[in-house]
């Protein structure tokens, strides 16, 4: 494509979950540098106007010229940034998906609107030659003007209004000393350029590291300046964000930029501030809290380099960066890397490509890493950096495995935990309680007739919820009021069955009265807040209680925490997902990791019904590595990933007959098609999903299995492209999911 041109045709990725382009004429005008791939433009699209991005500039169309409909107009005289588009194309390839709608999903809020690709300013005020002269001789009573023209005295370099304002002056105030001509303002960008009269990056010293962060260090420096893949596997509180920080610090060092992924709930503001701590540059965060502004800010900082550093959940993957140095990705098992709906892809296998895009290193790191890229460190396409050693004294606890089996329960929880609660609380330290399960039981039951409560919507039960009193499907979010005797047989001998957070928390308060209980679910953390002052409470280290979900297994540093308490080990060991096992043994982990991270060493006991279960023992043994390596074994021997590829097609209607006959179609199409070729390809169903029925929709599914990436990709691609052009499918929602990480 010459640099400027001028053609006919503009074959344009607008926002729509259409797999093709849309062709527009190009008008009389043409923006300064030609019209090139990567223009936004303003086209008709149905009876609306949408934004687009030009994807082809071309002098013919499969249609007549006079037929196509012309742009309304460009939005930008330069294109978007190269990077961006290539991952984007990339990433509807390989999942796909509409490149319209990739394109649309990763770009900020305000871009899709059509804001131009400009960087918000701001005011940045200063004192003029004679403010400096001035000692607020000329402002009279005028008190708080004088006392700003001293704030403004401090900084040199000046303040922006934001910062003005925060401490309690007015913009009239402002406007007071500029019309005195003691102040001047600077129009500024609200994301700067590290400036250039910093000394250090740092703005609190490294820590020295101990020696195997040394050595991984080490290895890191060696590839910084080409693709070098690296799986960082050290346990819980060894010390990884350490080396996280002084491989950045080499990175922005060469004056390049690093962009460091977290899982959802990582993102604290503890951890920003750990990072902010460390360097005197910017450090922009990309997360659904922040406002649509700021998310264009960040963007376009980082597009332009003058963000050095940007940390973000998942679709911070889609970043541009002028200068990409390196890419992080923390915690890199966790689920929330997965995006499960539209656009379902991974921004952790994204990163490694991405990374191999740019030949810049990528980091994975994990206490618990995926299967998938275990078994790559294994294969040496990953390097293998291990930290098999905490920071702090004690080692991470072992696994103390406890009967359930015809024990009583109060609860959830058994005598020997309850013991061990007590203990630890009168030792005036804090107790961790575990339970993956919110609300007060999992299900109502009549002890009469055995009715249980049932989502009229889902093929699940109904939770019991106590705050407020009303029965709850996790699955639709439906409520429903508690009834007061059984809708069956009229007993009204109904009671809670399991033991859910709120269980948990009640049971807890009233056995240990004199200490509080702090309860940290999806529930109980709505409010904005509620989830870090709690926690910021929990570190100052008085005896408490946490009982919580796997919100609080992840990534928090609780150092007053001794003992964990794992209410029920159970829910992974046999479920039908080929992922579960894996899954509940890196929460298992996680959750574990919390006890004994400061100067007390921790305990960790597990209440399971399956003492005996290989797997479980397994880890409890030998620990995680040893798992992963029989489970990798268990993978290959039954044809699952990482061994093989899988993709998934899902359908869903609120009419089971229509869902059935289209799956079955396709399922049948597609075997058609794969009979008369010699690929390993296997098409399995199809099958009702793991929860046929939910909000009164029917799914099912059809999987595809390869062990060669490219042959499932190309039959993917086919069913994909079959489902769009048949009339049947227009009635079934349908999707393809490639690499799943579920299959429900
Ligand atoms: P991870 O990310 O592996 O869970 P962290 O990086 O959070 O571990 O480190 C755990 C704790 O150990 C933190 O409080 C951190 O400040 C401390 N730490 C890490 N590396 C060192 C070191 N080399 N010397 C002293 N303390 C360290
Ligand atoms: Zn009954
Ligand atoms: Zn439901």
């Amino acid at each position: 494509m010459p640099a400027t041109s001028h053609p006919r045709v503009l074959g344009v990725a607008v926002p729509t979950p259409l797999r093709r382009l849309f062709d527009y004429r190009t008008g009389p005008s043409v923006p300064s540098g030609g019209w090139r791939p990567g223009l936004r433009v303003r086209v008709p699209f149905g009876r609306r106007e949408v934004v687009g991005i030009v994807e082809e500039c071309r002098d013919h169309s499969d249609l007549p010229l006079a037929d196509l409909k012309p742009v309304n107009g460009w939005l930008d005289d330069t294109p978007l940034p190269d990077d961006w588009l290539w991952l984007c194309r990339f990433t509807a390839r390989y999942y796909q998906h509409a490149l319209g709608d990739t394109y649309h999903q990763s770009l900020p809020v305000l871009l899709r609107q059509g804001r131009p690709l400009e960087a918000r300013t701001r005011e940045r005020w200063r004192l003029t030659e004679r403010g400096r002269n001035s000692h607020g001789e000329q402002l009279g009573r005028a008190r708080r003007q004088a006392e700003l023209l001293e704030q403004l005295r401090l900084h040199p370099r000046g303040l922006a209004t934001g910062a003005i304002t925060a401490q309690g002056f007015s913009r009239a105030q402002l406007d007071g000393l500029l019309d005195k001509g003691l102040i001047e303002a600077e129009q500024e960008t609200v994301i700067e350029s590290p400036r250039a009269e910093y000394r250090s990056l740092l703005a609190e010293p490294a820590l020295p590291l101990n020696r195997e962060q040394a050595t991984a260090l080490a290895a890191l420096h060696e590839g910084l300046d080409r693709f070098h893949p690296c799986l960082l596997q050290g346990v819980t509180g060894s010390g990884k964000t350490e080396v996280y920080l002084q491989l950045i610090e080499a990175v922005i060092a060469q004056g390049r930029q690093a962009l460091v992924l977290v899982p959802e709930i990582g993102l604290t503001p503890q951890t920003l501030a750990r990072f902010r701590k460390r360097f005197r540059v910017p450090v922009v965060a990309l997360h659904s809290g922040i406002s649509d502004g700021e998310r264009l800010d960040a963007w376009l900082a980082a597009a332009s380099g003058r963000a050095p550093i940007v940390i973000g959940t998942r679709s911070a993957i889609f970043t541009p960066l002028a200068k990409p140095g390196v890419i992080i990705v923390d915690e890199e098992h966790d689920g929330s890397y997965k995006q499960q709906d539209g656009l379902r892809y991974h921004a952790r296998d994204l990163a490694v490509v991405r990374a191999h895009k740019e030949s810049i290193p990528v980091l994975l790191g994990s206490a618990t890493p995926a299967l998938e890229s275990l078994a790559q460190a294994q294969a040496g396409r990953y390097r293998h950096l291990q930290l098999t050693r905490r920071a702090s004294r004690h080692a991470p606890a072992r696994l103390e495995l406890i009967d359930l089996r015809g024990r009583t329960r109060q609860g959830g929880l058994i005598t020997p935990a309850i013991e061990a609660i007590r203990q630890t609380l009168a030792a005036g330290r804090q107790v961790l309680v575990f339970i993956n399960r919110r609300g007060f039981a999992p299900t109502l039951a009549c002890h009469e007739c055995g009715w249980l409560a049932e989502c009229d919507h889902c093929d699940a039960r109904l939770t019991l919820h106590r705050q407020p009193p009303q029965l709850a499907c996790h699955h639709c979010e439906r409520l429903r009021p508690l009834p007061d005797a059984c809708p069956k047989c009229g007993s009204a001998d109904l009671r809670p069955l399991g033991a859910g957070t709120e269980r948990s928390e009640e049971t807890l308060a009233s056995l240990f009265p004199d200490v509080p209980v702090h309860r940290i679910d999806r529930d109980s953390t709505r409010r904005k807040d509620a989830f870090e002052s709690m926690l910021a409470e929990v570190r100052r280290g008085e005896p408490c209680l946490l009982v919580g979900t796997q919100m609080l297994a992840k990534g928090h540093h609780l150092p007053h925490v001794t003992l964990v308490v794992v209410v029920n080990a159970d829910a992974g060991l046999y479920a039908s997902d080929f992922r579960a096992l894996e899954h509940s043994a890196q929460l298992l982990i996680q959750v574990a990791g919390r006890a004994g991270r400061a100067e007390h060493p921790g305990r960790v006991l597990v209440q399971t019904m399956h003492c005996d279960d290989p797997h479980l023992r397994l880890l409890a043994e030998h620990g995680y590595d040893a798992l992963a390596r029989q489970l990798l074994e268990e993978r290959r021997a039954a044809g699952l990933p990482p061994y093989r590829f899988l993709a998934l097609a899902r359908f869903e209607s609120p009419r089971d007959a229509e869902v059935m006959a289209l799956a079955s179609a396709a399922a049948e199409a597609l075997r058609d098609w794969l009979g008369a070729r010699p690929d390993p390809v296997h098409c399995l169903g199809p099958v009702p999903a793991p929860m046929e029925r939910r909000q009164n929709r029917y799914h099912m599914q059809v999987m595809l299995s390869s062990p060669q990436r490219s042959k499932l990709h190309e039959a993917a691609a086919w069913l994909v492209a079959w489902l769009e052009g048949n009339r049947e499918a227009r009635r079934v929602r349908w999707s393809m999911d490639i690499d799943p990480q579920t299959l429900s």
